[in-house]
């Protein structure tokens, strides 16, 4: 599975740390990102102040855990990292809270995935620097209250629309981060490739970007790939010939589509007549999550014009059948 949303691998995590940029200036793309961090960073630096609450929201693999610890970095401080399921309860929250220095990060990854319980201890801690919680249970029960240092939240999550609108809007930064252009794609597999010690021209960089489906993440991995291909089979150099024949080999095609992309569209043309279609019935067709549907599968489908979402569900456009080489069925929905 190449466009697995989460690091799939101990080792890829071990080598992902290797190429994640660190710096601002290294992180490519994503120029209105940017352009706008490179003033709010420097600005609250200057003031010694803590960030603002930032979120940042985007489809899996594309920068934004890379972004919060860039943040962290630029500003000068510590970066504590957790995720909306691994805090359960209110108590697990308080402990990461109360561990935070002035001016530090908490990351909190797929922070939609917060239970209700735990984000009510996060409102005040956002807004007023308060940790207000509940200890003991029944008549033994008390409140307490402590004062915690100014701290940046840095929330991920695939989309904002999944955020409860009281946490939403206690964030003063938001960030959508989108799909990479093939160029940008281009100079991360090139820098990727620096780092790691491995041989490739600007062909087989290229042939890499054009099929990673927008995403660093992908990009990254098969350059892994494409470099075990040219080691083995070739002379060690990666150049178009050899990345385009390993990634043949994984059954990435042209697009940049792999078999799941291509089982979601073929699944809309066999079963559904092209739709329109809602996301319960094509996940049970193909037997997949809802949610790795929503989150993983189509917004690159969509981004690249292969599917709309429209009130009465999805629909294929006249470039999905072309991509298998079939006629459309619907002319007037294109
Ligand atoms: P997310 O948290 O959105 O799932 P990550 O921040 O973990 O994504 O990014 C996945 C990988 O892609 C990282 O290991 C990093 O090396 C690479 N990456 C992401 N964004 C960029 C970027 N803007 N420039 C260069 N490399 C990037």
């Amino acid at each position: 599975r190449f466009i697995a949303p989460q690091p799939q691998s101990r080792n890829e995590e071990v080598q992902d740390r290797a190429i994640r940029p660190r710096a601002l200036s290294d992180y490519v793309g994503q120029p209105r990102v940017r352009e706008q961090m490179e003033i709010f960073i420097p600005a609250a630096r200057n003031r010694s102040e803590a960030l603002d609450h930032t979120l940042i929201f985007g489809p899996p693999g594309l920068g934004k855990t890379t972004l919060a610890h860039i943040i962290a970095n630029e500003m000068g401080v510590d970066i504590k990292s957790t995720s909306g399921p691994v805090l359960e309860k209110a108590g697990d929250l308080a402990a990461m809270l109360t561990n935070l220095e002035q001016g530090d990060v908490l990351f909190i990854d797929e922070i939609h995935r917060l239970s209700p319980a735990v984000e009510e201890v996060l409102y005040p801690a956002m807004e007023d620097y308060q940790l207000d919680i509940m200890i003991g249970e029944g008549p033994a029960a008390r409140s307490i209250k402590l004062e915690l240092p100014p701290f940046t939240l840095v929330g991920a999550t695939t989309r904002a629309g999944l955020l409860t609108s009281p946490l939403r809007d206690r964030f003063g930064i938001v960030q959508r981060l989108e799909f990479y252009s093939v160029d940008d794609l281009v100079s991360i597999v090139t820098r990727s490739a620096k780092l790691l010690g491995v041989d490739i021209d600007e062909a087989g960089a290229r042939e890499i970007a054009q099929r990673s489906r927008g995403t660093p993440r992908i990009a990254n991995r098969l350059l892994r790939r494409a470099r075990d291909f040219a080691e083995v089979k070739a002379d060690g150099m990666i150049n178009g010939k050899s990345a385009d024949q390993a990634l043949d080999m994984l059954n990435v095609d042209s697009h940049g589509f792999d078999h799941m992309d291509r089982r979601l569209l073929l699944a809309m043309i066999e079963k559904f007549d092209g739709g329109p279609v809602g996301v319960d019935s094509l996940a049970a067709a193909i037997s997949e999550e809802r949610d790795t549907i929503e989150d993983v599968l189509e917004p690159y489908l969509i981004q690249q014009g292969y599917i709309m979402r429209t009130p009465r569900g999805r629909v294929l456009t006249r470039m999905a059948y072309q991509h298998f080489g079939m006629e459309s069925l619907h002319r007037g929905q294109d």
